[in-house]
């Protein structure tokens, strides 16, 4: 049991280390720990990026791992050059692309599905990793219309390893026509590292190429 889970306050003010101020805030058995080094993120801004958090990280973890951590970090953090990154329940979020794309509050939901997942060194592909991160934005983020953000749009050309939501929407296929629960099943094995790319062929009765070539050739999902 960690100390600060003691603690009775619902908001708590600290200094870190850095002199910026982290917010902690506790909502039915987690903590988010805040913090921004750009005063100029409006408190708009920053409180929908913690509700989002707050909404989206339970519905995560139970849809896919239990036992993610309890303990999460997000920072808007000015020394970020990225769009986001996450490592160690540690998210960091450039202030100057959320001021920029303000209703992009999703990218949370992208990255704290990171956190869940814990693949640590992972036995997948980088591809299935951030596929699966978007496919789970797809599923339960908050805002996706309003960021213009889907994965409708089947454009020629594109793989079913592009990463990313292009992946995402070849995970929907395979889902809606080969096997439903299959992306819970990959997500599970690549934390448990008993992923390989046997686990398509168990699944859904081809080869992970095979599926791949017959999506790029039929992407509908009707
Ligand atoms: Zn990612």
């Amino acid at each position: 049991m960690k100390k600060h889970l003691l603690l009775t306050f619902t908001v708590l003010f600290s200094i870190a280390a850095s002199a910026q101020v982290v917010e902690t805030y506790k909502k039915k058995g987690y903590i988010l720990n805040f913090s921004t080094n750009d005063t100029t993120v409006s408190k708009a801004l920053q409180q929908r990026l913690i509700s989002t958090f707050f909404t989206v990280y339970p519905k995560l973890a139970k849809e896919y791992n239990k036992e993610t951590d309890k303990t999460v970090y997000i920072m808007l953090d000015t020394t970020y050059n990225g769009v986001a990154a996450t490592g160690n329940a540690h998210v960091r979020i450039s202030p100057k692309y959320m001021k920029g794309h303000p209703e992009d509050i999703d990218v949370v939901t992208h990255e704290v599905m990171h956190i869940v997942q814990n693949y640590g060194r992972s036995v997948g592909p980088g591809w299935l990793t951030e596929g699966i991160a978007d496919y789970a934005r797809n599923q339960f983020g908050l805002n996706n219309p309003a960021a213009k953000w889907s994965i409708a749009e089947y454009k020629p050309g594109q793989k079913y390893n592009g990463s990313y939501r292009t992946t995402a929407r070849f995970l929907v296929w395979v889902e809606k026509k080969y096997k439903k629960g299959i992306v819970k099943e990959l997500d599970k094995q690549l934390r448990d590292h008993t992923y390989t790319a046997k686990i398509w062929e168990d699944q859904t009765g081809k080869t992970l190429e095979a599926l791949g070539a017959e999506y790029e050739t039929n992407p509908s999902m009707d």
